[in-house]
């Protein structure tokens, strides 16, 4: 059975290795008019635990990232490739990307954002349907067919990189720059610039 109200996905059954691991689907937060959403590969053990992307040590780093550019994670999209936590953290095979495209899809069909900012190399990969050297190509910006409709994409690091690799942080903080940039000029998803308050 699947079924999908709005940008929630509320049953699915199409991978049957992740719905024997999953405590629950994690569906994308935020608002459904972002003019930015982020793109996670799949849900971690937090994620899985609490329900909600980026809410272990990788959400905390986008929530410094976005907060250093006036942001609130409560400004933006935050969603992933696969909804249902990989067992042991594994990468999501190419078959589970597949079953959950279409939920994809359909999120960024109603969002219809500014910007979509892929996290790491695996939603890279899977957006832009080619293989990508994510530290090369982070920062970098491409017209992206999506569910037919074009959307602008930006190649991002995975905020974990950085806690691996103190290099990675000002290509990733840079990366957040852009994608605020790129969100905040057309204004139309209600991003609130929060610097001043702050
Ligand atoms: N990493 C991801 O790619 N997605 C999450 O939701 C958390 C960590």
């Amino acid at each position: 059975m699947e079924q999908m109200d709005g940008t929630s996905v509320t049953a699915c059954e199409r991978c049957p290795e992740l719905c024997a691991s999953r405590s629950r689907i994690v569906n994308g937060v935020g608002p459904e008019d972002a003019a930015i959403v982020f793109v996670g590969e799949a849900p971690g053990a937090t994620e899985d635990e609490r329900g909600e992307p980026f809410v272990g040590r990788s959400g905390d780093v986008l929530d410094n990232a976005l907060r250093d550019v006036g942001l609130a994670r409560t400004d933006v999209r935050i969603t992933n490739c696969v909804r249902c936590r990989p067992p042991d953290n594994r990468d999501p095979t190419s078959e589970e990307l597949a079953n959950c495209e279409s939920y994809l899809d359909r999120e960024l069909e109603l969002v219809d954002p500014d910007v979509i900012v892929t996290l790491g190399k695996v939603p890279s990969e899977h957006l832009l349907d080619r293989s990508v050297g994510i530290t090369s190509e982070a920062g970098s910006v491409e017209e992206v067919r999506i569910g037919g409709q074009s959307r602008r994409v930006l190649l991002s690091v995975h905020p974990a990189a950085t806690l691996y690799d103190r290099s990675q942080r000002s290509t990733f903080e840079e990366t957040i720059a852009t994608a605020a940039d790129l969100g905040g000029a057309g204004g139309s998803g209600g991003q609130s610039r929060l610097g001043e308050y702050e």
